[in-house]
C-alpha cells in the first residue's frame, strides 16, 4: 500500500502540494516546524493512492512515497 512520506522539517509551506492531490488528502499542519512554518501534512494515509503528484509538486524534495 503507497503512503506519503512527509520530512516536514524541509517544508516551507508554499502549499503546492495541497491542489495536486487527487484525493484531497494533504492539509497545512496546526503546529510550526523549525524554519517557522506550517509544514504539510497527510490526513487519511489509506485513502493514498500512490501517484506521486504531490512529491513531483515539491521543490524541496519534502516528499517521498513509500510503496
Ligand atoms: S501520492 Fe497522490 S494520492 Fe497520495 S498523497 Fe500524494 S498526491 Fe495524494
Ligand atoms: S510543496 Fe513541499 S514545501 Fe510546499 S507545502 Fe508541500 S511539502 Fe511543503
Amino acid at each position: 500500500m503507497p503512503r506519503p512520506v512527509f520530512h516536514e522539517e524541509k517544508c516551507k509551506g508554499c502549499e503546492l502540494c495541497l491542489d495536486v492531490c487527487p484525493m484531497g488528502i494533504i492539509v497545512m499542519s496546526q503546529g510550526f516546524n523549525g524554519k517557522g512554518y506550517h509544514p504539510a501534512a497527510c490526513v487519511d494515509e489509506t485513502k493514498c493512492v500512490g501517484c506521486a503528484l504531490c512529491a513531483k509538486s515539491c521543490p524541496d524534495l519534502v516528499i517521498e512515497i513509500n510503496e
